[in-house]
């Protein structure tokens, strides 16, 4: 259902349900996420030579590209949070 929506029209959504459930919601700037390796935190597009798969060839990191991009996004709004 939420595929065909714009970046806009999903987030006034999720804004919406996290206001009806009580949830603070923050907003993250996304750059870079899915290219920084969240053990050492250098950022290169040659993380990335498999789709699917983050490996950084310096510090030997390697996870689920999605799961590297949560944890990016996560730390970021933990930064935000000055936690
Ligand atoms: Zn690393």
């Amino acid at each position: 259902m939420m595929s065909g929506w714009n970046f806009r029209g999903l987030a006034s959504f999720i804004g919406y349900k996290a206001a009806l459930a009580g949830v603070s919601l923050i907003y993250v700037d996304p750059k870079e996420t899915s290219k920084t390796c969240p053990k050492c935190g250098n950022i290169s597009s040659h993380n990335r030579k498999v789709q699917g798969w983050f490996r950084y060839t310096k510090c030997g990191y390697q996870s689920d590209a999605e799961r590297v991009g949560a944890l990016n996004v996560a730390a970021k709004a933990l930064d935000a949070l000055g936690a």
